[in-house]
């Protein structure tokens, strides 16, 4: 009698020491650990004037280095806190990193701009939309410098689209429609809310010269945001060619491996700096907002 009432316990502490094992290391767990250790990082990618080649604004991305040195991308681990509901959280502590890099992102550089990434679950969470409502009164920066771009998944149905962008309208941010293209978005949906630019995703930039059965798309959104008055920010601009033919298509901002990579706020700041004054014969503005 005693073997087998034995074996049962010695089996169900190894089942519950594997559980516990497995707990620890999936993902959702170290996302967990990953934010009490202040793993996550921000770095900028410069948002280009192609007419002067001056850096006009930025993209917040955010990063993540697990304490073994680890670099684990937003692609994998953005899923994965959206499905287990840490991804509030994620986009709290990028706010919170935004607001630190406050200095050499917005003050004494006038109208230069930054979007931050947000997902659908950050517009249905009234933290998220006060902490961002916050940044801005904290920062006392005109709130359109602040972009929130949003994929098409936001802007499923017409009414949680029209909750969410009036309520980024009053906060006063902009609003974009991020990769463009790649989701679900009705048409009627983008004429029929008031957004503010529509970034183009780089599967579409890098048709571009092609002769694939699809190059012949970016032309065609393109000329629907021109018919809509939507900004348009072309991502994953990393060839001359490519950069010609948005010019030529009168596309007036982009991002790409061919301007920069994402970098830290101090780099940013330099390079915007002096594409300002190699492109712009502009006066340093070093106190008037702030
Ligand atoms: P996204 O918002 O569309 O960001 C653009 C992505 O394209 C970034 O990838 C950027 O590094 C990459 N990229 C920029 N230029 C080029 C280029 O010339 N060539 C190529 N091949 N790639 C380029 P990243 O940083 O890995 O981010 C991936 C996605 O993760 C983002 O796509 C965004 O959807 C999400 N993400 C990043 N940061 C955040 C965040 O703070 N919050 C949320 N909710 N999502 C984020
Ligand atoms: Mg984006
Ligand atoms: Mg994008
Ligand atoms: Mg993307």
């Amino acid at each position: 009698v005693l073997v087998p009432v034995g074996l049962i316990a010695g089996g169900l502490i190894s089942v519950a020491v594997l559980l516990f094992l497995r707990n620890q290391s999936s993902m959702p767990s170290l996302l967990k650990a990953g934010l009490r250790k202040n793993e996550f990082f921000v770095v900028y990618q410069p948002i280009v004037e192609l007419k002067t080649g001056a850096w006009v604004g930025a993209e917040a991305l955010v990063r993540w280095r697990r304490d073994n040195g680890e670099m684990i991308g937003p692609d994998t681990f953005i899923p994965i806190a959206e499905d287990s509901g840490q991804i509030c959280e994620i986009t709290m502590r990028v706010l919170e990193l935004i607001e630190r890099d406050a200095a050499q992102l917005f003050y004494g550089h006038k109208g230069f701009f930054l979007s931050i990434n947000f997902s659908a679950q950050d517009f249905a969470n009234p933290l998220v939309i006060e902490k961002l409502d916050s940044m801005v009164k904290h920062l006392r920066i005109a709130p359109d410098r602040i972009h929130v771009e949003a994929t098409e998944r936001v802007f499923m149905d017409l009414e949680t689209t029209r909750r969410n962008v009036a309520r980024m309208r009053e906060i006063g941010v902009k609003v974009s429609i991020d990769d463009f293209g790649t989701g679900y978005s009705s048409l009627s949906h983008l004429a029929s809310v008031e957004l503010d630019a529509l970034k183009i995703d780089r599967v579409f930039v890098q048709t571009v010269g092609t002769n694939s059965v699809t190059s012949s798309v970016i032309g065609h959104i393109i000329a629907m945001a021109q018919g809509l008055k939507l900004k348009i920010i072309a991502e994953g601009v990393e060839t001359e060619e490519q950069a010609a033919y948005l010019r030529q298509q009168g596309v007036e901002l982009v991002q790409g491996w061919l301007y920069s990579k994402p970098i830290d706020a101090v780099t940013l700041r330099a390079g915007a700096s002096s594409g300002m004054d190699r492109n712009r014969d502009e006066v340093p503005e070093s106190t008037k907002e702030k």
